[in-house]
């Protein structure tokens, strides 16, 4: 089945034509800049070179018009109809409470996304701009929400309450629910996949360590804690977000730097992370080209980063009682030899050790068993692919079919 993958922010459609049986992408692309004097295009329709041009793209719909007449212009041939799409999955990043599976959308299922508005206020009404738009281009068709925080739904309440009144979860629903669920879920079923061991009895810890960074403890095939929280800003240092601090820190700063709360808001996720720290640069290539240039900050920031991985891992093996693997992925994870090896260096006594050899000579978009033969805890890198995981449950709801090919 031919599956459409959507991912709006506020000013970016990300898109991905999907042929699930295959597990193979057709076309992929993005508009950026929506709404700017000119908006920027990419499509890359499968190993063929890019296409790349500068337009005036408006809104959303706009964007989805221009993705739609890309994949059915008689040059690129990519589809030869609408009809050949028979659904489309949407990224949608806060679930709420409401929603521990993927789902077919209706007016109830837009309202709710909606209502979660406050919980994700630069994420959820861009999502929803994006369902509408891509509901009116393409209105025969079933549309599906799949939602970031859905894989966290199965932890434990000690997990994801806070220590704060008890009212407040009850009033505003604050509590954890974690973020990159498909990414999570994703990278631990590749992992079952190489595995003898019936997924009831593998422990895994997973580290998405991309632009935005979390950790998951996956045990019995379920997410049993995470990084991220209330909001994706919680857990790791990131790009451009703080990660876990002090709360006291943010009355203190706003005293004496005489902060608004949209002022707090921005330092935190836009200035903070590895942009913050560093002074330099949130892209870890630039932090670590400027590290070995001898930038002591850059070098900080990188320290910062990785000391923050390892806690989480060494704590997650401890909920779990210890783990069968720990699994790297995103952006940083598949790419950065230093950064794995940071992340888990002197751990010999709680079963990890790194084949260094193999952790410098992976083939990028594969996955890699980097661990050493004595080690108790397997470390493998497995690329990740939300978009599959997005256009299968898609397809899986448009069908109305509960055989899901994931475990
Ligand atoms: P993502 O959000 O998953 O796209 O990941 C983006 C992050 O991955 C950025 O911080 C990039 O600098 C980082 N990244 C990509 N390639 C590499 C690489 N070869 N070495 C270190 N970091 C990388």
């Amino acid at each position: 089945m031919i599956v459409l993958v959507i991912n709006c922010g506020s000013s970016s459609v990300k898109y991905n034509l999907i042929e699930t049986e295959g597990e193979a992408e057709i076309c992929s692309g993005i508009v950026e800049r929506i709404g700017a004097v000119t908006s920027i295009i990419k499509h890359q329709p499968g190993n063929e070179s890019a296409r790349k041009e500068s337009k005036v793209i408006l809104n959303h719909a706009e964007a989805l018009q221009e993705i739609m007449n890309f994949l059915l212009s008689s040059e690129n041939k990519i589809i030869n109809s609408p009809d050949d799409i028979k659904a489309v999955g949407h990224r949608v990043v806060h679930g709420g409470e409401m929603f521990k599976d993927s789902v077919l959308i209706d007016d109830v299922v837009k309202e709710a996304i909606e209502q979660a508005f406050d919980l994700a206020p630069l994420h959820n009404p861009p999502n929803l701009k994006g369902i509408e738009a891509a509901q009116e281009r393409l209105p025969d068709i079933p549309h599906v929400a799949v939602f970031d925080t859905a894989f966290h739904h199965s932890l434990p309440p000690y997990a994801y309450l806070y220590g704060i009144p008890n009212r407040l979860y009850r009033r505003h629903k604050i509590r954890k629910y974690g973020f990159h669920g498909t990414s999570h879920y994703y990278v631990s079923r590749q992992y079952y996949k190489l595995n003898e061991k019936p997924k009831s009895q593998i422990k895994v810890v997973t580290c998405h360590l991309g632009n935005g960074a979390s950790i998951a403890a996956i045990k019995g095939g379920e997410s049993v804690d995470t990084s991220m929280g209330f909001t994706p800003l919680s857990g790791l240092v990131m790009g451009t977000r703080s990660g876990d601090l002090d709360p006291s820190i943010l009355f203190y700063i706003m005293e004496k730097e005489e902060l608004s709360l949209n002022a707090l808001h921005a330092m935190l996720n836009r200035h903070s992370g590895l942009l913050g720290l560093s002074g330099y640069a949130a892209d870890m290539r630039d932090l670590i080209s400027e590290a070995k240039n001898g930038d002591r900050r850059c070098q900080q920031a990188i320290d910062v980063f990785c000391y923050n991985i390892k806690k989480y891992i060494g704590s997650y093996m401890a909920v779990m009682n210890g783990c069968d693997a720990i699994l790297f992925t995103a952006g940083i994870g598949e790419n950065s030899p230093l950064i794995r090896k940071k992340s888990v260096e002197e751990m010999e006594s709680m079963g990890v050790v790194m084949d260094q050899e193999k952790n410098l000579n992976i083939t990028p978009g594969k996955i890699e068993k980097i661990s050493a033969d004595s080690s108790i805890v397997d470390l493998y890198v497995i690329p990740t692919n939300e978009e599959l995981v997005i256009a299968i449950d898609a397809a899986k709801i448009a069908t109305a079919s509960n055989q899901s090919p994931w475990i």
